[in-house]
């Protein structure tokens, strides 16, 4: 008996449900991965995350090649391919993860067609890309079929009953005359972040081992420090699947300490923006809340914003960051939105779009309603509140390091001095080849309180 595990965002051996269904339910299995067409048409593979992709395919296939398997990929169409190789090796399962995602929800009912005509059994399991399951916690019979509010979920999530965390499987079998492709390499993507890290389950739990051991615990007190960059930078491994978002919550619980326990709050953010966009789909792209405002759209802007160059120094460094990494710091992505969509008065979406084609973790759910919860079109209940980018310079870089890190023509400023490049007097002034502000903050402040009245 032959069964296949499909991989989709799951890439990984360890608590890995579909793996290990298909390993009991079968004598071999076919680990495939489907290099899909149609997601590759969408635009939404930016090439930081193609490239990280590629990593973790390549590492997926080496963690299954250890346990004596190898990983099968193909490319083409995913419902096609999978129906092709069942056809090929007469398997009786299919395995794959239940997504909540439309597009995953319309593979799963596109693939329950095209294997019922082959008498072959689709298995859908826990998708583990949250903690807890969309929905999982809304209660029942009030109405409602998500939060809209953090701290009620948050109170949910925290009572919810843990998942166990599944061992890695120790021997895969796979037939040995399935044929696939070799995974992709990582150096044959054009474009991507000169800075972009490695990608794979091994990079993963080696990353999160040393969080454990060295980091987490100072998380409370130093996630918002900009120059010292002391957050777990996990979200790529997560977006991925990677690493298991329950395995991540169990480890840092057995911390036990305040910076464990505020770390695992920011993976309740990340299930609690899931279980928004599992209940409104249009939010991915639709104001969350009804509200028409009117954007303003100054091209001038949005590329200087784009480039790091608006004269704002923690903002050029934060945009610099993000695509000299790929990457961007938590602090960094709040005052950049902030700053695009309430100082410049910039639709949340450009920003999103903008974001979603640098960022290696780049991920709808968690992108988009961060976008609307910075723009105030979201859930934050806070709305007009504006990031001041001088005020959060200062009190998350006051020494000014992180700038001088990302923006070399400031190098030379000393201290906080470098936050206000426009005080320096004429020869100095004229002697960095740094812009003038390209907004005025009082000026902004008050086209923004007039605009939402
Ligand atoms: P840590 O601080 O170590 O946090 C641990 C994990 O918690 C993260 O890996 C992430 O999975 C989760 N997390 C932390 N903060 C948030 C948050 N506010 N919302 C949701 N999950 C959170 N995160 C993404 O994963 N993908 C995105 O596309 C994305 N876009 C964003 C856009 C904007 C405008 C903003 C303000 C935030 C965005 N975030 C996004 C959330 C957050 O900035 C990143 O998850 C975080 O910076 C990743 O770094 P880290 O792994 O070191 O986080």
């Amino acid at each position: 008996r032959i069964a296949v595990a499909l991989f989709t965002s799951d890439l990984r051996v360890h608590d890995q449900p579909v793996l290990r269904a298909a390993l009991r339910a079968a004598d071999e299995v076919v680990p495939l991965f489907v290099l899909d067409d149609g997601v590759r048409r969408t635009g939404f593979t930016a090439p930081n995350r193609r490239a990280f992709l590629a990593d973790c395919l390549t590492d997926l296939d080496a963690a299954l090649r250890e346990r004596g398997g190898r990983l099968v990929i193909r490319t083409g169409e995913v419902v096609d391919e999978v129906a092709r190789l069942v056809a090929e090796t007469g398997a009786v399962a299919v395995h794959v993860a239940g997504g909540v995602s439309g597009y995953a929800q319309a593979r799963e009912e596109r693939l329950r067609k095209a294997l019922a005509g082959q008498r072959c059994e689709l298995a859908v399991h826990d998708a583990v890309v949250t903690v807890v399951p969309p929905g999982a916690e809304v209660p029942s019979g009030a109405g409602r079929d998500h939060f809209a509010v953090f701290t009620p979920y948050h109170r949910r999530w925290e009572a919810a009953e843990p998942r166990t965390v599944l061992a890695a499987p120790r021997v895969v079998r796979v037939p040995e005359w399935v044929a696939g492709d070799p995974p992709p390499a990582r150096d044959a993507v054009a474009d991507t972040s000169p800075g972009l890290v490695r990608g794979g389950e091994k990079a993963a739990r080696k990353r999160l081992s040393a969080w454990l051991a060295d980091g987490i615990s100072a998380y409370e007190d130093r996630h918002d420090d900009l120059p010292g960059d002391a957050t777990s930078r996990l979200s790529p491994f997560l977006h991925f699947g990677a690493l298991s978002p329950v395995e991540t919550v169990h480890r840092a619980r057995q911390k036990g300490d305040a910076g464990a326990e505020a770390f695992v709050r920011q993976l309740a953010w990340r299930d609690f923006h899931h279980q928004v966009l599992a209940a409104r789909p249009a939010a991915a792209w639709d104001d969350y809340r009804d509200r028409h405002d009117r954007w303003r759209t100054n091209t001038k802007e949005i590329e200087a914003w784009k480039a790091g160059l608006t004269g704002y120094p923690v903002v050029d460094a934060a945009m610099r960051q993000l695509a000299h990494e790929g990457w961007m710091h938590n602090r960094g992505r709040l005052l950049v939105a902030s700053f695009l969509t309430k100082t410049l008065y910039v639709d949340w979406r450009v920003g999103a779009r903008h974001f979603l084609s640098l960022l290696v973790d780049g991920d709808l759910a968690n992108n988009q309603l961060n976008w609307q919860w910075a723009a105030g079109t979201g859930t934050d209940t806070r709305p007009n509140r504006v990031l001041n980018p001088l005020a959060q310079a200062k009190r998350f870089d006051p020494h000014g390091d992180y700038v001088r890190r990302w923006v070399p023509e400031l190098a030379a400023l000393q201290g906080s001095a470098v936050h206000q490049p426009w005080r320096l007097e004429g020869a100095d002034r004229a002697a960095l080849d740094y812009p003038a502000p390209i907004v005025d903050l009082a000026e902004a402040r008050t086209r923004f309180d007039s605009a939402r009245g």
